[in-house]
């Protein structure tokens, strides 16, 4: 088994965790921070984060206490709730390491919605 990177505490959502730098907060739970993207993709794109320490999905669900792991899913589903785009749809993701070209290695799930969100992917 490949194992995950170590986790670097310098990262800019450590960084937001710390307060050491702004976000536009949207929501925050005892386990998890959500807050808009600043290049955003969509007209409403949110990310949620949680506050412990994890590279990635897969090191989260290799390493979060369930608190932790249901902490994430309420704070997602509380944030969609919050965003009002229950009805009109949305599109949920996380990049996970280099195939996915994932650039700020702490987990964060995006919540793309408010416009119709054309394909899936794209390659490159
Ligand atoms: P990913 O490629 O999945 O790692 O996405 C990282 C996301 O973080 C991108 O959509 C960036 O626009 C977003 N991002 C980077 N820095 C900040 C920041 N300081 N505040 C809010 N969003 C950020």
């Amino acid at each position: 088994m490949t194992e995950a990177p170590a986790y670097d505490e310098s990262n800019v959502f450590a960084r937001i965790l710390r307060g050491e730098i702004p976000c536009e907060k949207v929501l925050e739970t005892e386990h998890a921070l959500a807050f808009a993207d600043v290049n955003p993709q969509a007209p409403v794109h949110v990310l949620v984060i949680p506050k412990g320490a994890y590279v990635d999905l897969t090191d989260f669900l290799a390493r979060a206490p369930a608190a932790e792991r249901i902490g994430l899913a309420d704070a997602v589903a509380a944030t969609v709730a919050k965003l009002g785009v229950a009805a009109s749809g949305y599109r949920i993701l996380a990049n996970c390491g280099p195939d996915a070209q994932q650039e700020v290695p702490h987990l964060h799930w995006h919540i793309l919605a408010g416009e119709r969100l054309g394909p899936i992917r794209a390659r490159g």
